[in-house]
């Protein structure tokens, strides 16, 4: 059984939307292996399905059947278009307040109704829940959990939590932006406008910024986000070429 904290981890700082902590760690030395191993898929569906529960534990769910099934419909158009529909995927709407997106293995999805409320089109909500299809199409969180459960092992009490989460911060950073090439395409593949995701992103940011979330002088944030937000713009202009 996992540990209340490791199922925090796996579930929250895999993919969190917009995770920035950052963490000063003195080992340069210690790494983790490259290549994590991979768990086969009934593994991560109950590997998931813990994930789930915790989740469920952790928030009220929007239940209204008519917005539920509104935006599940948007989730199995974008998975019919993933790289990996055998496995089943639902998506349940957390209720809070703040505008954040995040997904387990095993295809679970969640938005929070603030973020379906600051959306503005199906296709900003189509942009996000492909982004959220594609970490799971690419197996992030299990891959987290592997490096996690890999950290454990090598905790002899020379590792802190905060190399934990240095580590998983760096590797987020590359998970954030593979998951947005990729989830651009199973939104544009699904019918809908791929610069939804962008929109979304942006109006954000500046919604964000126009409230003083945080303060002018901590460009940690910032930085992250606009190192996101100009890949997404590079990876949108190549897409449209390639539909020329
Ligand atoms: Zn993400």
């Amino acid at each position: 059984m996992l540990t209340k904290r490791l199922l925090f981890l796996i579930a929250v700082s895999a993919m969190g939307f917009f995770f920035t902590e950052r963490f000063s760690f003195a080992d340069d030395d210690w790494q983790l292996p490259d290549t994590p191993a991979e768990i086969s898929d009934d593994e991560e569906i109950v590997l998931g399905k813990q994930v789930d529960e915790y989740i469920r534990h952790q928030f009220y769910l929007e239940e209204d059947p008519d917005f539920n099934e509104a935006v599940n419909s948007i989730v199995q158009k974008v998975v019919a278009a993933s790289d990996r529909n055998t496995i089943p995927f639902t998506c349940a709407i957390l209720q809070s307040l703040s505008i954040n997106a995040f997904s387990a293995p095993g295809g679970h999805i969640y938005l929070t109704y603030g973020l379906l409320k600051f959306a503005q089109t199906e296709d900003e909500v189509a942009g996000i829940i492909g982004h959220e299809v594609a970490h799971v199409s690419l197996r992030h969180a299990s891959k987290l959990y592997h490096e996690v459960m890999e950290i454990n092992s090598q905790d002899e009490g020379g590792l802190r939590s905060a190399a934990n989460l240095l580590l998983l911060n760096s590797h987020l950073e590359e998970f954030e932006q593979d998951a947005d090439t990729r989830g651009v395409l199973y939104a544009q593949k699904a019918g809908f406008n791929p610069n939804g995701l962008l929109d979304f992103l942006e109006r954000h940011l500046n919604f964000m910024m126009h409230r003083r979330f945080f303060g002018m002088t901590d460009s940690g944030f910032t930085t992250t986000i606009t190192a996101r937000l100009n890949h997404l713009r590079e990876c949108l202009s190549n897409l449209e070429k390639s539909n020329n």
